[in-house]
């Protein structure tokens, strides 16, 4: 990429969250992530060029010296923070300006400072020797798997903290907040359980219920994800026309609707075992048992039938992607209610000796020494403010993996041509390539902690409020 020849017309619109907007190369397997700001925040407004590269540039060392080593090496690709043409960057976001949905238009893209982070497109499996003789557009999955186990701190002053998870009670205050019209009835509990038929259920609820959880990518554009007025029974029906290639073969006799049904299962299991496999290779075969010992691993919320929730394994095998992010949601092991009193003291500190900020790398610099104060944080709080800060930034590496996603790109492997048309449901297995990897793997702000506290309370006294009116 030269950068100083950039030409908006080779870069399209991909997509978006709350903090930044994604545009693709139109030929190669690239993105740019642009910063996006609310238009009331003059702060960020009046970043210079300068602050604005410092703030990607820490982004990129966050995910390099402190996500990559904890969530492993496969997962996370490196970016760079780039400096953009100021031309390129305004009439990009012209470009993409009526490609945006409207739900998200409340923040603008960034214009001003000309600074973006630029990584590999996973959307389109690179590495992988025989897509390139492939026909078929390689698949992704993205999937925002959200906070994976319940708290079993005892900090925690109420108790169905204990029971339902934070996304399932999450679920009813955006209902009521008019943030989506329909409940979804993904639990991530389910899909960090190990098991194969709760893992597949909360797949085939996330596939049912979008969200902002779940996207499907097909040669790099997206093909599947929310669409909140929609009919869901069509949307269904054309995700499997597009799936039909890849998992039946052409002279299948089974009608559109058996079809459907036979082709996104198929998908599910490919994604499960996907998300279980070990890339580690030696040392797979071992199981986290951990979260089974440290308390329930199911959500009363889930709407699975009792008998699965009881039997079968919750195990996740060790090393693979959900156990390297589920590991490191569970670097919050206080929960935000035993966390605060120590944010406090951290304030307190802060607020007597200023020039500790620094020191205690309170916004960095995320080298070496901040993950070491992550990692080595004591287990005991000794009172002291090496401690609490521990302890904080453990939280916020833990945000950080409550809020990641996972992508899931698959290509079709060469010899599959001419697939056994005698058979009509094949088995899945090596039919494909999968590779996983992680995104969406800022630092959160520590201002943003506090925030966090309120939160919890308006959430869980909303649920409460919700589905104990009488209490
Ligand atoms: P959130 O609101 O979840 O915090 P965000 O604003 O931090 O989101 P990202 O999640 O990093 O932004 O990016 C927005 C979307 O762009 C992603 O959900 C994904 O679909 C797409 N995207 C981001 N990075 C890449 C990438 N490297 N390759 C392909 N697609 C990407
Ligand atoms: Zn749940
Ligand atoms: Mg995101
Ligand atoms: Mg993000």
């Amino acid at each position: 990429m030269e950068l100083d020849k950039m030409d908006e017309n080779d870069w399209k619109y991909h997509g978006e969250g709350n903090k930044s907007l994604v545009v693709s190369h139109v030929q190669h397997a690239r993105v740019l992530r642009l910063l996006k700001y609310s238009t009331e925040d003059a702060e960020n407004s009046h970043k210079t060029t300068e602050q604005a590269f410092r703030h990607i540039q820490n982004i990129v060392d966050y995910s390099q010296n402190v996500m990559k080593p904890l969530l492993g090496e496969k997962f996370v690709h490196n970016g760079e923070a780039v400096k953009l043409p100021l031309d390129f960057v305004r009439q990009l976001s012209l470009k993409v300006q009526q490609e945006r949905p409207e739900s998200r238009c409340d923040k603008v893209m960034d214009t001003l400072s000309g600074c973006a982070l630029c990584l590999p497109n996973l959307t389109q499996l690179s590495s992988c020797c025989c897509c390139s003789r492939e026909h078929r557009p390689p698949l992704c999955i993205e999937i925002k798997p959200k906070c994976g186990f319940l708290p079993a701190s005892r900090h925690i002053t109420k108790d169905i903290k204990r029971k339902v998870c934070r996304f399932c009670m999450h679920q009813h205050f955006k209902l009521a907040n008019g943030k989506w019209k329909r409940l979804s009835r993904y639990c991530p509990l389910d899909l960090f359980s190990g098991n194969k038929q709760r893992m597949s259920r909360a797949i085939k609820h996330l596939i049912e219920e979008p969200q902002n959880n779940f996207n499907i990518f097909k040669g790099g554009e997206c093909i599947y994800s929310c669409s909140d007025d929609a009919d869901v029974l069509q949307d269904l029906d054309e995700l499997a026309q597009h799936l039909r290639p890849y998992f039946l073969p052409s002279g299948s006799l089974l009608s559109r609707q058996q079809s459907s049904k036979v082709v996104l299962n198929e998908l599910i299991q490919v994604i499960v075992s996907s998300l279980l496999s070990s890339w580690d290779g030696p040392r797979s075969g071992q199981l986290r048992k951990t979260h089974l010992s440290e308390g329930r691993v199911t959500c009363d919320a889930s709407l699975l039938h009792r008998d699965l929730l009881r039997n079968g394994n919750h195990c996740l095998p060790k090393d693979c992607v959900l156990d390297k992010i589920l590991g490191t949601q569970m670097l919050d092991n206080l929960d935000i209610e035993g966390l605060s009193p120590l944010l406090k003291r951290v304030e307190q500190h802060l607020q007597m000796f200023p020039k500790e900020r620094c020191r205690l790398q309170m916004d960095g610099p995320y080298n070496a020494s901040f993950l070491e104060k992550v990692q080595n944080c004591p287990v005991e709080d000794d009172g002291s403010i090496e401690y609490a800060v521990g302890k904080v930034h453990q939280y916020r590496v833990a945000m950080t993996a409550k809020d990641c996603s996972v992508m899931v790109a698959i290509a079709t492997c060469g010899e599959d041509d001419g697939l056994d048309q005698s058979l009509e449901i094949q088995p899945t297995k090596p039919r494909f390539t999968c590779s996983v990897s992680i995104l969406d793997l800022d630092p959160k702000p520590y201002e943003s902690i506090s925030h966090q506290s309120r939160l919890d309370s308006k959430i869980v006294n909303h649920y409460l409020r919700r589905t104990q009116p009488n209490n």
